[in-house]
């Protein structure tokens, strides 16, 4: 999506196959497919190897398209940013994603189950995001403690001291937060230690490179001594091999998501143990 001038989106969106010129246009076809219910979440488990349990599942978004079939975030998530579309897009993840995290709980007897949100920007900056947050736990009879929000550091950067007490507040009630691809920002020790979050999670690009450079293998190593310094815990995603799973539990780490274990999947699809 390129941004031409004042109030005016000219995109061409090459995996849609349509050309697109008015923001507007795109507005409505988002909010009519959000009203006509083509949105559905996938979930992918993430798992602790001590006991081989999962532990909760990462909210994925997709658009089941009527003309274009399953897309994934990557071919609309940035033209629901800038049109604002992602207030509304998000609330719906929050509320869906906790209405099903309660359906598993009460299914398999498994109420310690947890499950991530992914926020967006806006969403970060919205001010009543902490009671739409906890209006969505509340509705569906889940306490806070069930939800994680999966941040990144690029959110934190513009406002810092702002971000902070943000994440304080929620982390006061209960709600879990996780700082999502780390690594692959201007991530600083400094503000690294002063960021209230429980989790990071290691980006898969450096998972995906332990075995090809010595340099990743030592990245790797260096955020999971530093994340055991700071107190906080530490989630390779994108975890393919076993190879890759042998290294990363050598080095300390305890939590996995990747294709390994399983693929983000509609709800019938998802595996407990
Ligand atoms: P993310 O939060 O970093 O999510 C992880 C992405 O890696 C997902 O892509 C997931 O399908 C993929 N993945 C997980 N394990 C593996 C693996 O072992 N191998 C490979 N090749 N890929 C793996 P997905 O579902 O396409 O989502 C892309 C991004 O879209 C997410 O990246 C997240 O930033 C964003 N996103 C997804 N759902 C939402 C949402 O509800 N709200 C917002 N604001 N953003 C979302
Ligand atoms: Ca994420
Ligand atoms: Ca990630
Ligand atoms: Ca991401």
């Amino acid at each position: 999506a390129k941004y031409k001038g004042k109030n005016r989106y000219e995109i061409y969106h090459r995996h849609l196959g349509i050309a697109v010129k008015e923001e507007l246009q795109i507005k409505q076809a988002l909010y009519y497919a959000l009203e006509n219910e083509e949105f559905v979440l996938f979930y992918q488990p993430q798992v602790c190897e001590n006991d081989s349990t999962v532990i909760g599942y990462e909210a994925l978004l997709r658009w089941s398209h009527p003309e274009y079939g399953l897309l994934t975030p990557d071919k609309f998530i940035e033209i629901a940013e800038n049109s604002g579309f992602i207030i509304p897009m998000g609330e719906w993840v929050l509320k869906e994603s906790c209405r099903q995290l309660k359906e598993w709980q009460e299914f398999y007897g498994r109420h310690e189950l947890k499950v991530s949100v992914n926020l967006s920007a806006q969403q970060f900056k919205d001010r009543y995001l902490d009671d739409k947050i906890l209006m969505a736990v509340e509705e569906a009879g889940l306490t806070p403690k069930h939800l994680v929000i999966e941040i990144t550091e690029s959110m934190v950067l513009e406002d810092f001291k702002g971000s902070v007490k943000v994440l304080d507040s929620l982390r006061k009630r209960g709600v879990e937060v996780h700082l999502d691809d780390f690594g692959t920002g201007y991530s600083s020790l400094n503000y690294l230690s002063k960021l209230p979050v429980d989790t990071i999670k290691i980006d898969k690009s450096f998972v995906w490179n332990i075995g090809k450079t010595e340099q990743d293998g030592a990245i790797v190593r260096a955020i999971i001594a530093m994340a055991e310094n700071l107190g906080m815990k530490v989630i390779a995603e994108g975890v393919e091999s076993k190879e890759q799973l042998e290294y990363l539990k050598q080095t300390g780490c305890h939590l996995y998501q990747g294709f390994y274990y399983s693929k983000p999947a509609p709800p019938v699809g998802v595996v407990v143990y």
